[in-house]
């Protein structure tokens, strides 16, 4: 579905990514874990095309995207920081893209409205962005970028900045609707329990390498090398 075809990256005479070979399926909820500074932030920023691959390739269905746009892309990203426009209301938050796109109104409201009650924000159209608790000012974000009916959703440690209890409950939504769309997830963390709760499949990386692939029953009881024993066995 989308093959990450041996993509390095340097950065000064640092080497961030070092092949990176993977091959994720349609609809699965795949996930980058490592630890801080292994790359998985640069990974993810060349999968959306916020950075470019020194080499290597990006394929959907076939067909290399490596070198198009962001928007042109069949993915959306939603960061940590949540990114949202200050300035506009909730509605006009998620409609933003969508007007960049010329729909008629009329679609643009259906579209929103259906998707704020996937993210659980059905009556939250009017209000401003600072008016929101951090866990939902990140369903806009996810809803902004769900609304557009991307392929793929590359999520960057998306639940970070959330306390604990917020981050369990969000974790578990988030798979629900990960599964509910019918999307491809590609998630980005550091955190171990996260990524052994929502996974289909995890990819560890270490210093721009791979370590293992496997399910998260694969990974935690047989990691293929010290460093993905010590790292997936700790706790938070
Ligand atoms: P974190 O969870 O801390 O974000 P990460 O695994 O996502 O870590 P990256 O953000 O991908 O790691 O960074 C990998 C390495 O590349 C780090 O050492 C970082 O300092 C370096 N790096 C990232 N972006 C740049 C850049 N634009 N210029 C120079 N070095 C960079």
């Amino acid at each position: 579905y989308l093959h990450i075809q041996d993509i390095s990256k340097t950065f000064g005479d640092k080497k961030v990514l070092d092949h990176i070979d993977l091959q994720v399926k349609k609809d699965e909820f795949l996930t980058l874990l490592g630890p801080s500074g292994c790359g998985k932030t640069t990974l993810l920023r060349i999968l959306g095309g916020f950075e470019r691959a020194d080499s290597g390739k990006i394929l959907f269905e076939g067909k290399d995207i490596s070198k198009q746009a962001p928007y042109q892309r069949p993915m959306n990203t939603v960061f940590q920081q949540y990114a949202l426009f200050p300035h506009l209301n909730v509605y006009h938050n998620i409609a933003f893209g969508l007007k960049l796109k010329k729909l008629p109104g009329k679609i643009i409201k259906e579209k929103v409205l259906k998707i704020l009650e996937l993210v659980n924000l059905v009556g939250y159209e009017n209000r401003t962005i600072q008016s929101l608790s951090g866990g939902q000012q990140q369903r806009v974000s996810i809803a902004r970028a769900l609304v557009n009916e991307p392929k793929v959703l590359l999520l960057d440690e998306p639940l970070a900045a959330l306390d604990l209890n917020l981050r369990k409950k969000m974790q578990l939504e988030l798979k629900t609707m990960q599964q509910q769309v019918g999307i491809t997830f590609i998630y980005v963390t550091h955190d171990q329990e996260e990524a052994l709760t929502m996974s289909d499949q995890i990819v560890v990386l270490n210093e721009g390498r791979i370590q293992q692939v496997g399910s998260p029953v694969e990974i935690y009881n047989e990691p293929k090398n010290s460093f993905v024993a010590k790292f997936v066995g700790q706790s938070n």
